[in-house]
């Protein structure tokens, strides 16, 4: 088994809950850890026994008034729009999937393009049901249970099983989006256009990774605004390509990914461009073909994610580009976004800042490299995402999320050590 970046594959025990009924049984019979659809790119929805909740995916209530919904935490972003947008509603934060369920997007306290705006998801969130380890099935919101909403948002599944959470929608009058895409020529150049367009609901850049010297840090940035007016529709609802096989890696060689990355570029002519797009290219566009993730091989791959203060960001964003751009590693994606201030809840990941994800082909020499990376973002304040991570050491999580002993007296106050863990979990010393 696991995650989406194809590494590590472990050996583990597959369950699966068809109803709440099996989540309490699940519990009471050992160590356990809670699935998703199994996005997190790397070990944190693995372990010895994994429990999948995309079964419990029923629609319980909505107020058509407030936008308030909710649901079973089995249920996908993807179902939520295909069922609401019709209505006039759209999510309050998307990550760059659809296919993530709701208690993946709590437990990973998930942001989207917006986060500088809207914060994360669970900033959205009001209250959710969780079965805790002795069994008994709390109502947590910030009132009745501040410690456990504080660690349950962004712990990783690791105080207990989300069954059912309740979150507002957002009021939207079209599915489509107004979206402006600058050109900027360097780093200097993206990062300006970033706070020229602050006031922009979503933001995010695409960077080529291969683009060195007066050219480092080339990127296209994108903004959008939900139209005003149009289809309330999901468009193409369903993937339209797929990856058959596990992709010879030859294919990700820095020759083919130079190519592709000066084609993407290339295919915006002026230097800025506004158009109204569906939200799926929008907010979507990986997507459409499905199991993308076979495009790095049998190895897998890394996806690298950084939160660092504005501080040094700038600088160190520079030097991390030219590191992973020297060691000549591969790396056809690669995201610049700025965030805005981060939330309470103990291991939730955005800081003040930037953020920069990457995709590295999971080769020794990408551990290598990934590990000079983790010193840079240290050296800076900064933390590395744990719904991507598959590598960071136990020193690193450590140093980089203080409020991990809060965290850690919670889970013991609620009995959660030992009985929910991962992969993941083990790797970063909780126990
Ligand atoms: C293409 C792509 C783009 C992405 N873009 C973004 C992005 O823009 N922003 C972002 O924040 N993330 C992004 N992600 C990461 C993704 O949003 C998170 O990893 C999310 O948690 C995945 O949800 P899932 O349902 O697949 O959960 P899984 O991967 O199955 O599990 C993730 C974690 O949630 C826990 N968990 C799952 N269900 C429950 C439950 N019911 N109760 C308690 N714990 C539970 C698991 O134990 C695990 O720790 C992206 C992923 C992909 C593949």
């Amino acid at each position: 088994m696991w995650g989406w970046g194809k590494h590590p594959v472990v050996e583990a025990e597959l369950l699966s809950a068809q109803a709440r009924a099996d989540v309490v049984a699940a519990v009471a019979a050992g160590p356990l850890t809670p699935r998703g659809l199994g996005r997190s790119y790397g070990d944190s929805s693995l372990g010895d026994r994994v429990l999948d909740l995309t079964r419990l995916d029923s629609f319980v209530a909505f107020d058509e008034a407030t936008g308030a919904v909710t649901v079973e935490a089995g249920v996908s972003l993807s179902e939520v729009l295909r069922v609401l947008l019709p209505r006039g509603w759209f999510l309050p934060v998307t990550p760059g999937t659809r296919y993530v369920t709701v208690g993946g997007a709590i437990a990973s306290d998930i942001h989207g393009k917006n986060h500088h705006k809207d914060g994360t998801f669970t900033d959205h969130v009001s209250s959710f049901e969780l079965l805790v380890a002795s069994g008994e099935v709390l109502t947590v919101s910030r009132t009745s249970h501040p410690d456990l909403f504080a660690a349950t948002c962004g712990g990783m599944g690791l105080t207990g099983v989300v069954l059912e959470a309740t979150f507002t929608m957002r009021p939207v009058g079209s599915g489509d989006v107004v979206e402006t895409v600058v050109k900027a020529p360097d780093l200097d150049a993206a990062l300006e256009a970033f706070a020229a367009r602050a006031d922009a609901t979503y933001s995010v850049a695409w960077v080529d990774l291969l683009a060195s010297g007066a050219r480092l840090g080339r990127s296209l940035v994108m903004t959008g605004e939900h139209a005003d007016d149009g289809p309330l529709t999901t468009d193409g609802s369903e993937p339209r390509a797929t990856v058959p096989l596990d992709m010879p890696s030859v294919l990700l060689n820095p020759l083919s990914v130079r190519a592709f990355n000066h084609l993407y570029y290339a295919r915006v002519r002026q230097p800025q461009l506004t158009h109204r797009v569906g939200h799926q290219p929008f907010f979507y566009p990986l997507d459409t073909v499905a199991e993308w993730n076979r495009l790095y091989g049998r190895r897998g791959f890394l996806q690298y994610q950084l939160a660092i203060p504005f501080g040094d960001g700038p600088a160190l964003v520079r030097e991390i580009l030219r590191v992973v751009a020297a060691a000549g590693l591969a790396s056809p994606l690669a995201v610049l976004k700025v965030f805005g201030p981060g939330n309470s809840h103990l291991l939730s990941f955005p800081v003040e800042g930037y953020t920069l994800a990457l995709d590295l082909q999971a080769t020794p020499r990408a551990f290598e490299v990934a590990d000079r990376l983790d010193r840079l973002v240290l050296a800076a304040g900064g933390r590395l995402y744990l719904a991507k991570d598959a590598r960071m050491s136990e020193e690193t999580f450590r140093a980089s999320y203080p409020r991990i002993e809060e965290f850690e007296a919670v889970r013991r106050r609620y009995g959660a050590d030992g009985v929910f863990v991962s992969t993941q979990s083990r790797r970063l010393g909780l126990a």
